[in-house]
């Protein structure tokens, strides 16, 4: 808060600040609490005895300081002696007689409004003008803890955050377990056996796992969608590709309810960003399980994933 300017006003003002006892202390906080515009209850005669003995201590603290040449404002210091002085000779002498005599609180406010509308209005002003700033220090104080603590709150909140994995990340870990996974017995009559290539199609974190060879069991909608994507070859039949499969999982969730409302769904790039990875299972032997590794796909799935939006991942592929 103190600013190069004001160096000298902030040291004479902590150094207030650090003397104060408690029961200043609270007035000043009790002020703090009560924010920038708000008026204080009405106090009882207690409060009101011990607010008026709060301000008495702080001009005292204040007139130490500028007897030693301290500044306490940036206002000019020029009577700041006089008035401290003048202060805190008045309320010394009217809280030691109201004490003495037993007179009541009330008398003793009003004999000090009196005295803060004549002579002592410019002392009264000056120690008002410094309650106030030490109230809007405090209130800063508050702020700034405040506002710290909300801080490491929140560094402590995101170090509990496990980090968000992105969909790479997940398609990567999922061909990690599919390469993991045994591959189907081996056939000699059969070059590709159901079940030797693999697809995981992943949307925003989710997984969608589809084999070749399980024409039998996809919707009718992805039977009706995929070739309308793909420029056919004559070999190729969708329903054999593990691609294919994975998409008829994510189509069948997604309840698009006809191929041609996801086909519209297609033209305005809804699966646009989706990603898709593929294992085959390569060297199978009667005596050799294979090696699964990630394989680009086939020249048809190749069009409609184009078409889609769906990106392949073909790192360290097999080609
Ligand atoms: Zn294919």
């Amino acid at each position: 808060m103190a600013d190069t300017g004001t160096n000298g006003i902030d040291g004479t003002l902590r150094r207030i600040e650090q003397r104060l006892t408690t029961a200043a202390r609270t007035m000043i906080e009790q002020r703090a609490q009560l924010g920038a515009w708000a008026q204080p209850p009405a106090p009882s005669d207690a409060e009101a005895l011990a607010n008026v003995k709060s301000r008495l201590e702080i001009a005292r603290y204040a007139l130490n300081e500028v007897r030693e040449g301290n500044l306490i404002s940036d206002a000019d210091p020029g009577a700041h002696f006089a008035w401290l002085t003048a202060y805190v000779r008045e309320l010394t002498a009217r809280v030691a007689e109201a004490e003495a005599t037993g007179g009541s609180v009330a008398q003793l406010r009003t004999a000090l409004q009196q005295w803060a509308k004549g002579e002592g209005a410019d002392p009264g002003r000056l120690v008002a003008a410094l309650v106030d700033t030490l109230v809007a220090r405090e209130r800063q104080r508050v702020a700034d803890a405040a506002a710290a603590a909300q801080a490491l709150a929140a560094r402590q909140a995101a170090a509990r955050q496990p980090r968000v994995r992105t969909d790479e990340e997940i398609l990567q870990e999922a061909i990690r377990r599919k390469r993991a996974e045994a591959g189907p017995a081996f056939d000699p009559d059969q070059r590709r056996l159901p079940g030797d290539v693999k697809s995981v199609l992943v949307v925003n974190g989710a997984e969608y796992h589809g084999a070749n060879g399980r024409g039998g069991q996809l919707s009718a909608l992805t039977l009706a969608l995929v070739p309308q994507l793909v420029d056919r070859l004559e070999k190729w039949t969708e329903t054999g590709c593990a691609e294919v499969a994975a998409l008829d999982r994510y189509l069948v969730q997604a309840n698009f309810g006809s191929a041609a409302a996801a086909m519209t769904a297609i033209d305005q790039g809804a699966l646009r960003g989706m990603l898709i990875g593929t294992v085959c299972l390569y060297d199978r032997t009667a005596h050799h399980p294979g090696t699964w590794e990630v394989r680009t796909p086939c020249e048809q799935c190749q069009q409609w994933l184009k078409r889609a939006g769906i990106a392949a991942y073909t790192k360290g592929a097999r080609s």
